[in-house]
């Protein structure tokens, strides 16, 4: 017998997820967390509009890390695609090198200051093109432009490449909810409709949902955001 995840509001009942295994579902509900007035619990897949069973008090906290966690699995095949097949893995930037082959300073490029592996080719030519053109010529010392690989970077925000525009893999803190914002209020609802089916956009929404630094800094702005992706998402059942 399968079992659907439901929240239940009054005398609705949202699905959240399933159908899955009893023992899946009551695991779930019970690493969510303690006492509320918002109640999760699970119901027969087979009449889950009419049968509720076990009804498991909650948290507001923990409602909503639920409804972000129910967010998040709702969009990961479209994560994992991207996360798959277009995400770059390195991050370069480009830097002033001097006669003897050493760093003089980093460039200050808002455009072209961060670039992925696939386009550090481009990279070093467009760079040489600048200088010939002498974009550079106050840089005491400047022999060429060289591009350097990011040990171990770590970012206030995501950061993508400043050329083919894909996303770099790198470790986030979301000091800021900038990001947030943009999808919970800068984007039409038209437009979240059609983007929250987009690899590229679901993968910048999951990796905001699951970051623990981003739950940390802004929980009311994710929980915004965990809404309007069940809203826009809405549970299909198989
Ligand atoms: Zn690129």
């Amino acid at each position: 017998m399968s079992y659907y995840l439901c929240k239940y509001n009054g005398g609705n009942i949202t699905p959240l997820d399933g159908p899955m295994r009893s023992r899946t579902v009551v695991n779930m509900i019970h690493s969510l967390g303690d006492l509320s007035r918002q109640k999760v619990g699970y119901c027969n897949a087979s009449r889950y509009e009419l049968a509720k069973r076990k009804l498991y008090p909650r948290t507001k906290a923990g409602d909503a890390k639920l409804l972000i966690d129910m967010a998040a699995n709702r969009l990961e095949s479209a994560h994992q695609t991207y996360q798959f097949f277009y995400i770059k893995d390195k991050l370069y930037y480009p830097v002033f090198i001097d006669a003897d082959g050493d760093q003089i300073e980093e460039v200050q490029d808002d455009e072209y200051g961060s670039l992925c592996e696939s386009c550090v080719t481009w990279g070093l030519m467009h760079f040489a093109q600048q200088q010939k053109k002498g974009k550079y010529d106050d840089i005491e010392g400047l022999h060429h432009i060289q591009l350097w690989q990011e040990s171990s970077p770590e970012h206030c925000d995501f950061v993508s490449c400043g050329h083919c525009g894909e996303y770099i893999d790198v470790s986030v803190l979301h000091t800021f909810s900038q990001e947030i914002d943009h999808w919970t209020d800068i984007v039409t609802d038209e437009d979240f409709k059609r983007q929250v089916d987009f690899p590229r956009d679901a993968w910048v929404m999951r990796e905001l949902l699951i970051s623990s630094d981003a739950y940390q800094n802004h929980p009311a702005e994710l929980l915004k955001l965990a809404n309007r992706v069940l809203d826009n998402k809405p549970y299909k059942a198989c």
